[in-house]
């Protein structure tokens, strides 16, 4: 049985008349300007608590975009059950169906939902069309995509057999059901998680991040039109303390798909080892975390390149990437062309609303995130040893608007080189140029993260070196690229230390996680 070859989606231009401009644009106005009532998703119905929230975009959290159903214990108690009463059907279901499903939902997206999951992206995070193509669109198309190839891989890769006796693996899913917990800066990684374990035959019961629902909501009718049968993924909304509790409490919790923050990958971890004798199998668990992510320029890399690494690594998405360059090394020698570079990038990134195409930066995600950031840009321009070169700005009144902020420090554990921050603040640590060994030292000893990290140098001894020294500081490394923008079945992504399990999403690797293989020896 041959699947289709995967393709990576073409990203759409968007450029000034396009079609596809008029028709986000229209989808952005209406979903803007109406309110939805969103329910939750469980077996196959709508369930409706009147215990609601309401939804507002971030750079404008005045306005209200529609309401939200909070789950009690027993929503996800039936969430479980139901799941549970589906498995068997889904799992008898020949891989091949599975399989067409999800590429359904791939072409859904890419033709009818496209301009929608777009459109309620830019709403729910803040992002402009560009980002909201790259994530929304295209990454999630190809994550439906090359999971199907990469499961027929894993079909496939079958053990030898002798005259005498057959040997054959079977690629059972999971016992019992799994548990996807997503994070709000990426509506591919909330489309990936739950899709993925579903495709390899599991069931699944899926809490979005409370701040991407208005976008998970398209996601889940994008499932629904595609095929996936009632009951294989549910989806509820609410406390995720209660949630959570509910889930690992359950002996037929078989799994974990996570993204998020580390220390709530911690918690959760903790609580499966605390319940491990009440399952009925030892859960699988896959979290990718959080990241504290580099740049280091060698004394002879190109100072312009330097500067762009560094303002597209560090703003891009307003720097709520888990891949976002936070930290950057910058030599003696190249320091003043570097800075100079930045700054005048800089002024060319314009700040506002996403549906203003013109603007490259939008707002933070809520406000806990803006006081977080505003509060360690604060304590910068006081500081002795930190300096604000660029930015600085921040602003709540009308949406979470953060500047893009470089602090430049002569401390090289500064407290912003090393904490995660996730938002749109790099701090700059300029070093001797002919210290290059010890800072590679100083790089890898920093942060306690092992996601992505870069690093730009024209000289081969210097690329090796680094690719040596660093080999266990990064998960995801780039030679003479920024750290971030990882392309499923090109960059499988993913990272170690507190940084995550690192089962690379976009791989087989990380599909085998979800299966429980089964080996038959047929003797003849
Ligand atoms: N895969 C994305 C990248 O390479 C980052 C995903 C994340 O933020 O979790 O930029």
């Amino acid at each position: 049985f041959n699947v289709p070859i995967a393709v990576n989606e073409p990203v759409k231009s968007y450029a000034p008349g396009s079609p596809e401009r008029e028709e986000v644009l229209k989808a952005y106005k209406e979903m803007f300007n109406s309110t939805v009532d969103v329910p939750m998703y469980i077996n196959g119905k709508d369930v409706k608590t009147g215990n609601t929230r309401t939804m507002s975009p971030p750079h404008d959290h005045q306005h209200i975009v529609g309401t939200y159903h909070l789950a009690e214990k027993e929503h996800v108690e039936e969430a479980i059950s139901t799941a549970l009463e589906a498995r068997e059907k889904w799992a008898a279901m020949p891989w091949e169906q599975r399989a067409g499903i999800f590429l359904k939902a791939a072409e859904l997206i890419a033709g009818p939902y496209r301009a929608k999951i777009n459109a309620a992206t830019m709403i729910a995070q803040s992002k402009n069309i560009y980002q909201a193509e790259i994530d929304a669109a295209c990454e999630l198309i190809d994550f439906l995509r090359y999971n199907v190839q990469f499961m027929s891989d894993i079909y496939m890769d079958q053990p030898e057999s002798t005259s005498d006796a057959w040997n054959r693996v079977e690629y059972r899913p999971l016992e019992g059901f799994t548990y996807a917990v997503t994070p709000f800066n990426f509506t591919a990684i909330a489309g990936n998680l739950p899709s993925c374990m579903a495709l390899m035959g599991n069931v699944v019961v899926w809490k979005p991040s409370n701040n991407q629902i208005f976008s998970a909501k398209v996601i889940m009718d994008v499932f629904k039109e595609a095929g996936v049968p009632d009951g294989v993924i549910n989806v509820v909304f609410g406390n995720p303390g209660m949630i959570t509790d509910t889930i690992l409490a359950n002996p037929h919790f078989s799994g974990l798909h996570y993204t998020g923050s580390t220390p709530v990958f911690q918690s959760l971890w903790k609580q499966i080892g605390n319940n491990i004798e009440n399952y009925k199998t030892y859960p699988r668990i896959v979290g990718e975390t959080g990241g504290k992510d580099f740049i280091v320029a060698h004394k002879s890399a190109v100072a312009k390149q330097v500067a762009t690494a560094i303002t597209r690594g560090a703003f891009e998405f307003q720097g709520q990437k888990c891949s976002a360059a936070s930290r950057a090394y910058v030599p003696s020698n190249l320091w003043e062309d570097v800075k100079k570079f930045v700054i005048e990038d800089l002024k060319t990134f314009k700040m506002g609303s996403p549906e203003d195409m013109g603007n490259f930066i939008t707002a933070v995600i809520n406000e806990g995130s803006f006081d977080k950031l505003a509060k360690y840009i604060d304590t910068a321009k006081t500081d002795k040893d930190a300096e604000i070169i660029a930015g600085g700005n921040y602003d709540k009144s009308k949406g979470y608007f953060i500047e893009p902020t470089v602090i430049v420090t002569t401390n090289p554990k500064y407290t912003t080189m090393v904490e995660e921050l996730f938002g749109p603040v790099m701090t700059i640590y300029v070093y001797d140029e002919n210290d290059f060994s010890e800072t590679l030292k100083l790089v890898d000893g920093t942060s306690e993260y092992a996601l992505t990290g870069a690093i730009l140098s024209s000289c081969r001894y210097a690329v090796e070196e680094a690719t040596k020294a660093l080999q266990n500081s990064a998960g995801n490394f780039y030679i003479n690229d920024k750290p971030t923008g990882a392309v499923v079945g090109q960059q499988p992504f993913g990272g170690a230390r507190a940084s995550g399990t690192n089962d690379k999403a976009g791989s087989s690797q990380n599909l085998l996680r979800w299966v429980s293989p089964r080996l038959i020896k047929e003797t003849f």
